[in-house]
């Protein structure tokens, strides 16, 4: 419709007009004036088709200009194309998107861009059409049976698409027009769906104490409506969700939009019921899963604030919500928070710049908090409501280390006796078994016989993994692979290529041949097509189908498995490899705490044995005692001592280009150029340490700086000395790194 879709096209008009800065979603940080015609309202938020380059592209009508500041020759100005029917991008969203990009030092388009991820927003709506039946309309004189057939089921009035009627009365979709023709049926256009409304008062839960007093402080945080920070912090199974679905509540209930955050939304449909029990209504789910139709029809139906509560991932932060009054985010110490491609952020810590920016409050829910959210409330700058005990009542699973230094592993074998054993005890009482290992394929390394060689990635400084299902050697960085070879590439021996090392299927080839009538699910992202199918495996292991699960970390996280009462991690020192990262101990005695607490949720007590070389490890021995606060202590301590987050900022710079010696030599100069500073480091440059991806070399330089230092002060001041790079040269600046 016309009306929909404002052409402007009179240029004629534009003498002596107005314009307007627009920011366009690129890599660029600067504004762009247009010229709007007389008679033409363009508020900041408008969305706009205008002349870009060779191309015609959406952008954003901004409420400020922004960038050089040259000025413009007025006449040189082009003109907006057109105003695009869509919702304006609320105030509150630019400012955040300034925020994001200041902080994280991404170009302001690019985070614009983030929050313009739903295309089919942008065009123009597809109505589609239906039929429904005209009352009263006298009958055509010739009527068959097919036309009686059809006019039976539409006597119900309801709007179907022509095919859905023609099937469901069995007969073509020309007899349908022959009754649109002679007048008893009528097209109309099938009305949008609405969202369903969560009722904040659809059921009610009958709160312990100590629950009562955590959904006090998280319901007063809401009705002060001001901004404020929650760690919600109670081992799994305490009721964290229980108690902050009421903040939820009470958001809605006074008029607001509520955002919770989760890492693996897409597989937690356990969650989405539960939701709907507590609100009558499911949630509006936001993941990269979704089809483009659906993103646009959520995108828009946030921003008209039609859509009342979000379940999200990440990217759910940046969609344009006009009335947002609370953030939940659970499981706050996940990794999954932190996004690692064009857009460097921890979305953690922007929903609480988010929460700052709008006056709301946001909530962090977590068995195991991050250090950051740790130390904050300890500090006092986060509130801090807690969750003693499982409310079941069932006590935490009893942990054991298995000392593989003493009790060795039988050769081409990955699990101990004892945990063998132990899993023999669980099939004979008809409990299930999980078995973690988040290594995907077969082997993680395969090297020949003879010669010594070993089999790595031709693009990437990685070993290519076996993955036998598939009869393939995949690299887990490029995704390169090739068929397993007979013979060795090298010298060309033949049969000489042995597997090093477990990964899931080889743990799973172990179990069959230990126990094989045990029934046995396999879980590993690259061997399930897809999240129907995922779901339908969780489905079957909480109906009991298996008895043994062999899984990634997609089985460590969210799931509620209440037949699981024996967890074993097969390799329990694999997080703690990673030499400079300050934060694999962190990650590692997370992942093995989640992972163990999968045991013994409901009704029995769980165990857990984890197997390692590093038994004398702080973070072990913190799992075997159970005690999170003794790892939190010591680990707040190296922070503190190496003036790691939270007591310094980092900073990782990385320089990439396909020419080896182009990257070193880029990288140097950089380094060279690092501002003089009393109180900030730079360390490097040196090769990363996964030195080759793709074929581009990489250097990286680390930045350190005391806390209450402006980083990015520092670093803008830097990138303004940098000469223009050669054209194939990369650098990202990635804010509060993670893996490096
Ligand atoms: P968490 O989020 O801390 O892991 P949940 O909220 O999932 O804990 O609670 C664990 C289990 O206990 C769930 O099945 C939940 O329904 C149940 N539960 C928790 N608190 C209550 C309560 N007050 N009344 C009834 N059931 C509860
Ligand atoms: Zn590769």
């Amino acid at each position: 419709p016309l009306d929909s879709l404002l052409e402007i096209l009179d240029n004629g008009a534009l003498s002596g007009a107005r314009s307007v800065p627009v920011l366009m979603p690129v890599a660029l940080d600067q504004t762009y004036d247009y010229l709007v015609p007389d008679g033409v309202e363009v508020p900041p938020g408008s969305f706009v088709l205008v002349p870009f380059g060779p191309q015609t592209r959406i952008g954003i009508v901004w409420d400020g200009q922004r960038g050089d500041g040259k000025a413009v020759d007025p006449k040189k100005l082009k003109s907006l194309t057109s105003l695009i029917d869509a919702p304006r991008l609320p105030e509150i969203s630019m400012r955040f998107a300034e925020w994001v990009a200041r902080y994280t030092l991404a170009p302001l388009g690019m985070v614009a861009r983030m929050m313009m991820s739903a295309d089919a927003a942008f065009e123009p709506p597809k109505h589609r059409f239906g039929v429904r039946l005209v009352e009263g309309a006298p009958l055509p004189p010739k009527m068959t049976q097919a036309r009686t057939r059809v006019l039976e089921i539409a006597a119900d009035g309801l709007i179907r698409v022509k095919s859905d009627l023609a099937n469901l009365a069995a007969c073509s979709t020309g007899v349908i027009d022959g009754l649109a023709a002679s007048g008893n049926l009528v097209e109309v256009a099938i009305p949008e769906r609405v969202f369903p409304r969560p009722q904040p008062a659809h059921a009610t839960t009958d709160f312990t104490d100590k629950q009562a007093q955590a959904v006090a402080t998280l319901v007063a945080a809401v009705d002060a409506k001001n901004f404020s920070v929650t760690l919600l912090d109670g081992v799994t199974g305490s009721g964290k969700t229980e108690v902050y679905f009421e903040a939820v509540a009470r958001a809605l209930e006074v008029g607001d939009q509520a955002l919770i955050m989760l890492p693996e939304i897409a597989l937690t449909s356990q969650f989405l019921d539960r939701f709907a029990q507590r609100f009558g209504a499911p949630p509006v789910e936001w993941h990269s899963a979704l089809s483009p139709a659906e993103r646009g029809r959520i995108w828009k139906g946030v921003a008209r604030g039609d859509v009342r509560c979000v379940v999200g991932a990440r990217s759910a932060l940046f969609l344009p919500f006009v009335q947002l009054g609370l953030i939940v985010i659970d499981e706050e110490h996940d990794q999954g928070f932190k996004q690692e491609d064009r857009v460097h952020y921890q979305a953690r810590d922007m929903a609480v710049v988010r929460g700052n920016l709008g006056k709301f409050p946001v909530v962090l829910a977590s068995a195991t908090p991050s250090i950051e959210s740790h130390v904050n409330a300890l500090v006092g700058r986060y509130r801090h409501a807690v969750l003693p005990g499982r409310f079941s009542g069932v006590a935490m699973p009893d942990v054991s280390l298995i000392d593989l230094k003493a009790e060795k592993l039988e050769p081409g074998k990955w699990l101990a006796q004892r945990l063998v054993g132990a899993i023999t005890e669980t099939l004979e009482k008809d409990q299930q078994t999980l078995l973690f290992l988040n290594r995907r394929g077969y082997a993680p390394l395969t090297l020949c016989r003879a010669c010594g060689h070993r089999l790595e990635c031709p693009q990437c400084t990685a070993w290519l993994v076996e993955h036998r299902f598939k009869k393939k050697l995949t690299c887990h960085h490029c995704g390169f692979s090739l068929s397993l070879p007979e013979k060795c590439p090298k010298c060309g021996e033949p049969g000489t290529l042995v597997a090093c090392g477990p990964g899931v299927e080889r743990v799973q080839e172990e179990v069959k041949e230990r126990f094989p009538d045990a029934r046995v699910a396999l879980l590993s992202s690259d061997l399930i097509p897809g999240l129907a199918e995922m779901r339908e495996i969780i489905r079957g292991i909480e109906a009991r189908e298996f008895d043994i699960i062999i899984g990634t970390q997609i089985v460590a996280k969210g799931h509620n498995f209440p037949g699981l009462a024996l967890v074993g991690v097969v390799d329990g020192d694999l997080g703690l490899a990673h030499g400079a990262d300050p934060r694999s101990a962190e990650r590692t005695f997370q992942l093995l705490h989640q992972v163990t607490g999968r045991a013994g949720r409901t009704s029995f007590v769980g165990r857990g044995f984890v197997q390692t070389y590093s038994t004398d490890h702080p973070v072990m021995q913190a799992i075997v005692a159970g005690d999170r606060d003794a790892f939190l202590n010591y680990e707040v301590k190296t922070r503190q001592s190496g003036l790691l987050p939270p007591y310094g900022r980092l900073a990782a710079i990385v320089i990439s280009a396909r020419d080896k010696a182009l990257t070193e030599v880029t990288a140097r100069d950089i380094a060279r150029r690092a501002p003089q500073s009393e109180v900030i480091s730079v360390l490097g440059p040196v090769e990363a340490p996964i030195a080759v991806v793709r074929g581009r070399h990489r250097w990286r330089l680390l930045v350190k700086a005391p806390r209450d230092v402006d980083l990015q002060a520092y670093l803008r001041a830097w990138a303004g000395t940098i000469p223009k790079l050669k054209s194939d040269v990369r650098i990202t600046v990635d804010i509060d790194p993670y893996n490096f």
